[in-house]
């Protein structure tokens, strides 16, 4: 199925506010495998929402809309939308009892009724967060939403109201889609084009590649009737891609790598320490990210100066004398610190030159040593990260997390 996407609102034609919605619309959309076309922005005006959503409903089979839900008068989405789709608009008395009770201790403005209102036939999807509620219209095939503009409302709606009907969209639709995600790390996109170009010259499932910075996603999708057997195909295509990736692929779905590492280090009863300086906490960040994660990480250091790596790790002032903190040995020094620190079974540690500055001829931007110190002894890596100060800190977070989950 086709998509696209009209965000509403003058707001987000100045410039004021960036449109997160859009985005977060595109990647909920592009997870159930349904393909955005086209983003539009547009102000809230009559005419050009008109022919925005004429063009829109012409090309693609599903049109979320997002923004001109609320009561004033230049909140016409679900106007436009039953104008356009040819419907009338239609009372919904419950609505209305719900906004009367939403304003029990205040008068009810007026215009609020219009909330009321909705286009015939119309699937209304309730607010959670707000009065307004939103609108799945469905006419010949085509699906029109319509979903509230604050990003709060929108996306609670979209989860727990609008998604369940777009599976079931999904599942009706004629090619009838299943989709499965792989989550690789450590291979960019050429090599996994290399290593998978027979299965990706088949037919079904169909294979597309997403960069997803840090990762990659392998897509698979199969269109069948038969959800058995579509199953099997992916089954079987998944073992395939699994024998020929090995331990690059890290997980399915909505799995992290730090989740991943998490549900082993649970499993083998371990306990995790790290030591970070050039990441300053986000490899602590991004493991404490996880729900449950107090049960094997104790905790960490940010030793970002020498001294501090000296009084709160052990290491040596000779070592970073004589190989610098942007060393293998000050690194193992630091991982094994922090290991006897906390007392843990395991220790992680990063340093390096996350950049803009602060390289040398021999010490590069994006130079980076991760230790990891066990019982039976310490693995250091060297790494050479491209990419701005951020992307450089979230590959080393990924790459100290890959190194514990192997
Ligand atoms: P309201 O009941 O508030 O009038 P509405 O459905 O008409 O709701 P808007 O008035 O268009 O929504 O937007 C409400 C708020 O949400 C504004 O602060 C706006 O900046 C923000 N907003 C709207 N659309 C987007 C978007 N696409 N991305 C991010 N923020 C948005
Ligand atoms: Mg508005």
């Amino acid at each position: 199925m086709k998509a696209e996407i009209i965000s509403t609102g003058t707001e987000l034609l100045l410039g004021k506010t960036l449109n997160t919605s859009a985005h977060y619309l595109t990647g909920q959309l592009s997870d159930l495998g349904i393909e955005v076309l086209y983003h539009t922005t547009v102000g809230d005006n009559k005419e050009r929402l008109t022919e925005t959503l004429k063009n829109a409903l012409q090309r693609s089979g599903l049109v979320l809309v997002s923004g001109g839900l609320g009561p004033t008068v230049d909140d016409l989405s679900k106007e436009i939308a039953a104008e356009v789709l040819g419907l009338k608009m239609s009372y919904d008395p419950e609505s209305m009892q719900s906004l009367t009770q939403f304003y029990i201790n205040d008068r009810m403005p007026p215009s609020t009724e219009k909330q009321a209102y909705f286009p015939e036939g119309s699937i209304l999807l309730p607010n959670d967060k707000g009065t307004a509620q939103g609108a799945l219209i469905c006419k010949n095939d085509q699906f029109c939403a319509i979903l509230p503009g604050p990003p709060s409302e929108m996306e609670v709606m979209f989860q727990k109201y609008l998604l369940p009907k777009l599976e079931q969209i999904i599942l009706q639709d004629s090619g009838r889609m299943q989709v499965r995600i792989l989550k690789i790390f450590g291979l960019g996109e050429p090599e996994l084009e290399r290593e998978l170009t027979v299965l990706m010259q088949r037919k079904s499932p169909s294979l597309t590649l997403l960069d997803r910075h840090t990762y990659m996603d392998v897509r698979l999708t199969v269109r069948s009737g038969d959800v058995s057997q579509a199953v099997r195909l992916l089954d079987q295509t998944e073992a395939e891609i699994r024998s020929r990736l090995g331990d690059g692929v890290f997980g399915s779905g909505t799995d992290t790598q730090a989740g991943i590492v998490g549900k082993l280090l649970l499993k083998n009863n371990l306990t995790l320490a790290t030591a970070e300086s050039c990441t300053g906490g986000l490899l602590g960040g991004r493991i404490t990210a996880e729900a449950g994660s107090s049960a094997y990480y104790l905790g960490g250091v940010v030793s970002y100066a020498n001294s501090a790596k000296e009084t709160l790790l052990g290491v040596k002032s000779s070592s970073l004398l004589q190989e610098g903190a942007v060393s293998e040995l000050v690194a193992g020094e630091m991982a094994e610190g922090t290991r006897k620190a906390l007392g843990a079974d395991l220790g992680i540690a990063t340093t390096g030159v996350a950049g803009p500055g602060g390289g040398t001829a021999d010490k590069p931007v994006g130079l980076v040593y991760i230790a990891l110190a066990h019982p039976e002894g310490i693995e250091i890596t060297k790494n050479q990260f491209v990419g701005s100060r951020e992307s450089v800190r979230n590959m080393i977070v990924e790459t100290a997390l890959n190194m514990l989950r192997l």
